[in-house]
Formats: C-alpha cells, structure tokens, sequence
C-alpha cells in the first residue's frame, strides 16, 4: 500500500482544525502537528534541556514549559526563533513518523500551522490550504480567543502571504461562509477527489 500524506495548512482563523475535525469524522487519521508540538516539549527532556540551554531557565516553571516567556523571546527575534525550531521540529517529525507507522490507512492527513514556512510541504504528497478573507480570521478569532484586532494582524503579518500559499497549493478551501455544512460539503468533494485519484 502506497502511503499519501496529505498536508492541511492555513493562516491564524482559517479554520484549519475545523477541516481537520470534519476529515477525522470520516474516519482518516489526522496528525496534528501544532499540538503534538505543545506536548513535545513537556514531554521530552532532552528537547527541555535544550530550550532550557537556549532560553534559559524561565523556559520551564515547575517543569512545564512556559509558552507566554517562549513567545516574548522569541517574537521579535527571528535568530531565535529559528533555533527554536530546529530544536523542536526535527523531534514532531520523529513523532509523525512514529503516528504514520500505527496507522493503516492509505491516507494520512497533517496538520500544521506553518508547514510552507518550515519547508514541510516537502514531506507531503498533496497539500490542502485552508483561507478566508483576513477580516474574516480576524473576527473568528476574537470571538475564539479574545484579544485585540492588532495582535492577531500582527501575527498575520509574520505569516506566508496567502497569495503564495495559493499558488504553491493543490486544493484550496475558501471559507468564507459562517456555514459549517457548507464547509463539509467542501471537504468532502475534495476526499472524494483525492480517493478517486489514488486508486
Ligand atoms: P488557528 O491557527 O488560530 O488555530 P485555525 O485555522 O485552526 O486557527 P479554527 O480554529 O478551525 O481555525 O477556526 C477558527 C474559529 O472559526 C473557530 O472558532 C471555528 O469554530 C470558527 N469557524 C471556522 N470555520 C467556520 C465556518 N465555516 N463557519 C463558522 N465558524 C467557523
């Protein structure tokens, strides 16, 4: 069986977990990536040891990671923020890897934030982006999470233009709509597409 990773990616608000939620209902594996990484670094001590090592000791309190200071150092130093990486990305590969061996399905779909900006569209077969309209995103994700217009367009403006996203893209979402059936209607004609051309 040949296997087919299928990325699933999308800016901040997007609404990328929620096509992930939609595509775990129809019973395919989905890895996501954003929060195996949050566990990742509570769970492994020697990724710890090197946060700790790179960021100092206020990394952890009590033994568990301290995202709020992780973010301060990191959000506007890019050096930073890189080396952070390259410590925590190579051990979330790992860990799909070691998520890909359990499964057994065809069809393994990947969550990730960021994944053209770590490169890591290419470990995928396809990609599926998620978009909408940046007043849209915004406003979801007040109402998500609360905060301010600004910080969420600040951290809009660090990521990859959704433009470039489009094009690098193989199936584009755009959810537009406040329509979650819609959504799924989506979701499914493009399931359905992937698992005709893979036969
Ligand atoms: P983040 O990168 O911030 O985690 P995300 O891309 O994963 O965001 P979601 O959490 O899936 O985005 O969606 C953001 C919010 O918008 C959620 O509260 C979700 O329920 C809502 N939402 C997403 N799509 C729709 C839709 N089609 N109709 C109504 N609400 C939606």
């Amino acid at each position: 069986m040949q296997r087919k990773i299928i990325g699933i990616t999308g800016g901040i608000g997007s609404g990328k977990t929620t096509v992930s939620q939609i595509i775990t209902s129809k019973g395919f594996p989905v890895y996501n990536s954003d929060n195996r990484a949050k566990e990742i670094v509570n769970e492994n001590q020697d990724i710890q040891q090197k946060i700790i090592y790179l960021l100092g000791e206020k990394a952890y309190e009590n033994g568990v990671y301290n995202r709020s200071f992780v973010a301060n150092c990191v959000f506007n130093n890019n050096e930073l923020l890189q080396k952070l990486n390259e410590i925590i990305h190579p051990a979330v590969r790992q860990d799909f890897l070691d998520f890909v061996d359990r499964q057994n399905s065809q069809f393994i779909f990947k969550e990730t934030a960021i994944l053209f900006e770590l490169g890591l569209d290419k470990d995928c077969d396809e990609v599926i982006l998620v978009t909408a309209n940046t007043e849209m995103r915004i406003e979801r994700v007040m109402v998500r999470d609360g905060g301010t217009s600004q910080e969420i367009e600040q951290i809009i403006a660090k990521q990859m233009p959704e433009n470039e996203k489009i094009q690098i893209s193989d199936y584009v979402i755009y959810n537009n709509q406040n329509d979650f059936s819609e959504l799924e209607h989506t979701v499914d004609f493009i399931l359905k597409f992937i698992l005709q051309n893979n036969v």
